[in-house]
This record gives C-alpha cells, structure tokens and sequence, in this order.
C-alpha cells in the first residue's frame, strides 16, 4: 500500500490540516516553508490526470479554501500550488496530492526558475492542437 495510502487508513501518524469524507490534507514533513500543506483525495489515484473531473474540481475547490486560510492565518504573502506529475517532474509518491506552498518572501527557501527556450510557437502550438484527448 502507498505511504499516503497508509497516513490515510491511520497507519502512519500525520498531523491532519483538514479531513473530511473524500479529502486529507497534512502538513508535509518537510516543511519547505512554514505552513507547507498536501491535499489529497482519499481515494487512490497515482496523479491528477488519473481523477474523475468532478473528483479533481471538489479537491481544488478545498485546496483554494486550505490556501486561503493557510496564507491568513500564518500571514503569508501568497502561496505556490504545485502539483507534481510522474517521476519527470519530480513526483516522489505516487498518490495524487497538491502541495500549498505559502511564501513569506522573494529569498525564502522555494525557487522556481522558468528558462527560455527558442523553439517555434507556432510548431509547438500545431503539436498541442493536432489530437484532442
Ligand atoms: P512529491 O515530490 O510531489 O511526490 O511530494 C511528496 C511530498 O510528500 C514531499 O514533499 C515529502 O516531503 C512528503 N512526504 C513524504 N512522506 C511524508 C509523510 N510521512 N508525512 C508527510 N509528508 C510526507
Ligand atoms: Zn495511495
């Protein structure tokens, strides 16, 4: 069973944020910033692209509501959601979550760097466009 699967069931400890039928959110261990919080349905799902839509609108909609309360009551400044997908992009646990990052400050310890690249807009946007899923 998946370690968020087991923090689900109980098996594992976590300090619960918010817990209802579907969804759990916890703080994740490693506190990247003060307030660091996953959401997550209780269902197991591997990422987001997996969920049922109307599943995936009801985790986003708490995950507004969780930021929204994370960022005022820990006077945060504005928050980062990161949703991590495959191995690729750096997915580590393979049961959907959504992370709520708040941020205090620009030279905190979060960064995400969005380098240029000169490929064609007009070839990249023929390749999305070619099939629709
Ligand atoms: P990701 O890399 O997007 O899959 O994120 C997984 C996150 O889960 C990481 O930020 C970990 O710090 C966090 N994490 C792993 N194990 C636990 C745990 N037992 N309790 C809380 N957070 C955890
Ligand atoms: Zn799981």
């Amino acid at each position: 069973m998946c370690i968020f699967c087991e923090i689900i069931k109980g098996n594992i400890p976590s300090k619960k944020v918010y817990e209802d039928e579907d969804i759990l959110a916890i703080l994740d261990i490693s506190q990247t910033t003060k307030g660091h919080t996953l959401v997550m349905p209780k269902k197991h799902y591997e990422n987001f692209l997996e969920m049922p839509k109307d599943e995936y609108a009801s985790l986003m909609a708490k995950v507004q509501d969780l930021a929204k309360q994370i960022i005022n009551n820990l006077e945060a400044k504005g928050c980062n959601i990161l949703i991590n997908t495959n191995e690729v992009a750096g997915q580590s646990v393979m049961h959907c979550h959504v992370h709520i990052i708040p941020r205090y400050d620009e030279n905190d310890t979060v960064s995400f760097r969005f380098s240029e690249n000169d490929l064609d807009l007009d070839e990249v946007l023929a390749a999305i466009k070619k099939e629709n899923c």
